[in-house]
């Protein structure tokens, strides 16, 4: 299995004829089932393409693999919508304790971040124990200093801890600087306790100075938590070297299987292509791929005939700042009012357990009977608030209703962002449950 694991070539053969070159783990109390459809194609992506940074080389062959990938399983107008952005790329990071001894961290660049001189920089750390103590700071409170922002994120079924955790790393270089420091050090914005740091992309202030920006991971976070603790003075060298790109080239892979009745009506289905340059990016966001794409031909039947047009979108640049979603919305402005729902899988593979949605009030009493069409499938009916997702949110602002059917995110933070998101973290049997849920979500809309 080990050596025919690496034989990539025949793997995008198997996606089509169905014989697997890899076996897949067994399903939880019978004999192992042969790969699904969903299984392969995260497999193909991870293992054929790997690592996808949005703009570049990389995310173009994820791109040439969509299109491949969806022409071979029969959608149509199968194309590739470009854009450009400003894209990034980190070439160097290091960073250690060198108050005690030369103790190297476990660290990663955050997306966006600017380098650090050449030398680096060598500073005492200011120990900030969350965010909102770097907030309640004066300015001038980190001086000469490196801020270290400590909080830990909280691991739910919802994933609601992150919108919190996410503030240090998304704001955080900004409150900062603010406060005098020479750069941030941020504990990852993840649930593990290992020695993975994550990656994600942080924001700058055009009137604020620009300083670099990075994560260690949660165990070396709670090494320097622990000096700190003793009381004893913290200083840390960090050492990044990255990259801005100008008009880094991307795009979105549209896909559609016509409708025969009302072929100009579509049913939106998304997830984006593109990763984080540290691992493969297979819960986040190959599964998304796999789960839409295998949900829109299920739903399609295997007439491929819905009576609306149920469209396959593949995003480019979400990691990165969601250029791809801002690009289908201007692209596709003038037909917004012909997608009928718009519906979203990037959380990975846990269970889908709710059923959230935005509809109008006229329109609620057919969502909550798709809903119940879901209870089966241990889905319970959630609020009409929901964004939808990251690629998605802006036609929901548009007017577009939408459905958004939350994962099981209980580890989805374990391995977010991180070189640890492999193919192995794939719960293949909660994978088909996700292909079901969205496939009935689909039929339902498609043949309304
Ligand atoms: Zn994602």
């Amino acid at each position: 299995v080990r050596f025919r694991r690496f034989v990539a070539g025949a793997i995008g053969l198997a996606l089509l004829s169905g014989c697997a070159t890899v076996e897949p783990p067994a399903v939880t109390g019978g004999a192992a089932a042969p790969p699904t459809l969903a299984y392969r194609i995260a497999q193909s992506l991870t293992t054929e393409v790997g690592p996808r940074l949005a703009g570049t080389p990389r995310e173009a062959a994820a791109r040439d693999w969509a299109v491949r990938t969806l022409k071979d399983l029969k959608f149509t107008h199968v194309r590739v919508e470009p854009f450009t952005f400003q894209g990034w790329v980190r070439e160097r990071e290091e960073a250690a304790i060198v108050s005690h001894g030369n103790q190297a961290l476990a660290v990663a660049a955050l997306g966006g971040s600017i380098s650090t001189p050449k030398a680096g920089i060598t500073a005492p750390v200011a120990f900030i124990a969350s965010y909102d103590d770097l907030l309640l700071a004066p300015p001038g409170a980190y001086a000469g200093k490196i801020a270290f922002v400590n909080d830990r994120m909280k691991a739910a079924r919802d994933g609601s801890g992150y919108g919190i955790a996410v503030r240090k790393r998304s704001r955080g270089a900004i409150e900062a600087a603010k406060r005098g420091a020479l750069a941030l050090v941020i504990r990852s914005v993840g649930t593990d306790n290992t020695r993975f740091p994550h990656t994600g992309n942080m924001n700058y202030d055009k009137s604020v100075k620009k300083i670099p920006a990075a994560a260690v991971s949660n165990a070396d976070a709670d090494q320097i938590e622990r000096l700190n603790a003793m009381g004893m003075p913290v200083q840390l060298k960090l050492t990044l070297k990255t990259r801005a790109v100008p008009n880094a080239p991307s795009g979105n892979v549209v896909a559609d299987i016509m409708g025969v009745e009302k072929p100009q009506e579509i049913v939106l289905l998304a997830a984006h292509l593109d990763s984080w340059d540290l691992g493969p990016g297979a819960i986040d966001d190959a599964t998304g791929v796999a789960i839409v794409t295998a949900a829109a031909l299920k739903a399609a039947g295997p007439e491929m005939k819905p009576k609306r047009t149920i469209r396959v979108v593949l995003y480019g640049a979400e990691e990165v700042g969601v250029h791809g979603g801002d690009a289908y919305a201007k692209a596709h402005a003038s037909d917004l009012k012909n997608h009928v729902m718009a519906t979203e899988a990037d959380f990975g593979t846990g269970r889908v357990w709710r059923f959230a949605s935005k509809a109008s009030a006229a329109d609620l009493p057919f969502f909550d009977s798709v809903a119940a069409g879901l209870r089966d499938l241990g889905v319970e009916r959630g609020n009409n608030e929901s964004s939808g997702g990251a690629d998605i949110a802006v036609l929901g602002k548009a007017g577009v209703p939408i459905v958004g059917l939350t994962q099981d995110g209980t580890t989805y933070f374990d391995y977010h962002h991180t070189a640890n998101d492999t193919l192995d973290k794939v719960d293949a049997a909660a994978l088909e449950q996700n292909v079901e849920v969205y496939a009935r979500v689909a039929r339902a809309f498609a043949n309304r």
